[in-house]
């Protein structure tokens, strides 16, 4: 996940929900289970865009065969998603990531500042999109 979907889920979450999510963090047992995923679901008020965006490639298949302008429609979402994660132009994530770094915040999951992977595509940018 990324750092601006933590700063997505507080800004949306009640202070209940987001006390039962650091009450998850200090209990977290370790393991493959995600420590968000309770027995009611996921913690997360607003779900990280990465979980929201994921689906199985069973799924793809299925609706692929089944229902292609479904598909069309997923491939939009994709492409939307790309305005939000994807910084081969200005995108809000890292914007976001900008502003509490200015405040002196640093965090592991600021990765359009620490990836080497998504800062190859920022300087990779042409300064027309900047
Ligand atoms: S949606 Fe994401 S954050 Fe929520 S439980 Fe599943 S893997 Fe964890």
């Amino acid at each position: 996940m990324f750092f601006a979907d933590m700063v997505a889920n507080v800004l949306t979450s009640s202070v209940t929900e987001l006390d039962a999510m650091e009450g998850l963090l200090s209990e977290d047992p370790g393991g493959w289970k995600c420590v968000y995923l309770t027995n009611e679901g996921c913690a997360w008020h607003l779900k990280p865009i990465v979980c929201e965006m994921f689906m199985c490639e069973h799924a793809k298949d299925a609706l692929s065969k089944n229902d292609p302008l479904l598909m069309a429609q997923w491939n939009g979402l994709r492409k939307k998603e790309k305005q939000f994660t994807w910084p081969d132009r200005p995108v809000l994530f890292d914007e976001l990531e900008e502003i509490f770094i200015k405040t002196g915040l640093d965090s592991p999951l600021m990765y359009f500042h620490k990836s080497p992977g998504l800062l190859r595509v920022k300087n990779n940018t042409p300064a027309s999109h900047l």
